[in-house]
């Protein structure tokens, strides 16, 4: 049997500050003892998850978090450069690592390729002063500049940058000028995130008080459909809701979670999503303890298990799947889901005829059903619950 493919994502859980709208899991303040034992641990983590996993063949990794770069250029580069060395070689197409503007140094850059890694993503989200003030991003609009300038230039490799749209009571122009600049710098791939105001968070606190108000929908829509032309004219194709790329550079660790592929997490609070071989539950999510304490203290990492049933995998197949242009396989889903991906979504695909197109190995959505996906979702959703038996 060929060995199944995998991604690997490490989670680095530090920043410098917390910005207003993050919920990602990560911590302030962190004594460096304290993070290097942390970093030390996760190298560890990574190696009983690929022990205990032999037939696995880890093909992408990417390192997030958190902010990856904080943690310094030799730090970093030296645990990356550990992490790919428990990976085997030839397997191993793309090594992407999370880096700040602020960041952003020749000397990073420099150790991050002699470290392996292939491809950086820079989070921009704005250039704009008042945008960033007011999301309580941390970091200076200058900064976004100064980075790409040396990415563009220092950095021999492939890159990608986010942008956010829907900042709370920015500019009308705000999202097409930030994407204009970025353009300036020559960019294979291009992330173009909405912003959610999620509940916990100082930005939801500020929401709930009244202090803050989101931006019209139909205006959000008018300023993402216009940069999406922008970088459409400039040749960046639109292969996922949010994601743009010339074709060859989209990114492959992100397109293993689309297809619904196996991943290794690593890291407090790092999810894994591993094949269980039991039908009726066929993937085990598994999640690391976020406290510190005890992912440094306990032999098991102490993992949260959760197995996860035929239907409720084969919404996220669905879900995942239709976000994308190249859409969902038949093959995954059946081998999922124990029944057809055809006959499983049957009546979503009349009632939305013109919305669905047939792939040479699937079934994807339309550019236009990319932009309802939530509407479709609904209706698929509702199939399934028909379709695919519970367990
Ligand atoms: S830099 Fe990223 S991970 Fe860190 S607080 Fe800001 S949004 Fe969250």
């Amino acid at each position: 049997m060929m060995p199944e493919t995998a991604g690997l994502y490490v989670h680095i859980p530090f920043c410098r500050a917390r910005c207003d709208y993050c919920d990602f899991f990560t911590r302030t303040s962190v004594a460096p003892e304290r993070l290097r034992a942390v970093l030390r641990r996760t190298r560890d983590h990574v190696e009983t998850l690929l022990t205990e996993h032999r037939s696995m063949r880890v093909r992408t990794l990417y390192v997030g978090g958190g902010t990856p770069s904080f943690v310094g250029p030799e730090c970093i580069a030296e645990f990356v450069r550990d992490v790919c060395g428990l990976l085997d070689g030839p397997d191993l197409r793309e090594v992407t690592v999370e880096v700040n503007p602020e960041d952003v140094t020749q000397t990073l850059l420099n150790q991050l390729a002699g470290a392996g890694v292939d491809r950086i993503s820079v989070g921009i989200q704005s250039f704009d002063a008042n945008a960033l003030a007011s999301i309580g991003r941390i970091g200076s609009a200058d900064a976004g500049r100064r980075a790409l300038q040396l990415i563009s230039t220092g950095w021999d490799h492939r890159w990608t940058a986010d942008l956010i749209a829907a900042i709370p009571g920015e500019r009308p122009n705000r999202l097409k000028e930030d994407a204009e600049i970025l353009l300036d710098y020559g960019p294979r791939h291009v992330s173009l995130y909405e912003l959610t105001i999620e509940e916990r968070t100082r930005l939801g606190l500020r929401f709930r008080r009244g202090l803050v108000k989101t931006p019209d929908n139909d205006r959000i829509a008018a300023q993402i459909a216009e940069v999406m032309w922008l970088l459409h004219d400039t040749g960046l194709q639109r292969y996922e809701v949010s994601n743009f790329a010339r074709p060859g550079d989209e990114s492959l660790h992100n397109a293993l979670y689309w297809d619904y592929a196996p991943y290794f997490g690593a890291g407090p609070g790092a999810v894994a999503s591993i094949p269980s071989g039991d039908p009726a539950r066929p993937i085990v999510r598994m999640t690391a303890p976020r406290s510190f304490d005890h992912y440094l203290s306990r032999l098991d990492y102490g993992v949260e298990t959760e197995a996860l049933t035929r239907r409720e995998c084969a919404a996220e197949v669905l879900m995942m799947g239709l976000r994308t242009r190249r859409g969902v396989k038949f093959e995954r889903f059946s081998n999922i889901a124990g029944v057809g991906l055809l006959d499983a979504i049957a009546a979503s695909r009349e009632r939305y005829a013109r919305f669905f197109r047939t792939t040479e190995n699937g079934v994807a959505l339309s550019e236009a059903g990319i932009n309802i996906l939530d509407s479709i979702l609904r209706e698929v959703f509702a199939d399934l619950d028909a379709t695919v038996p519970p367990a």
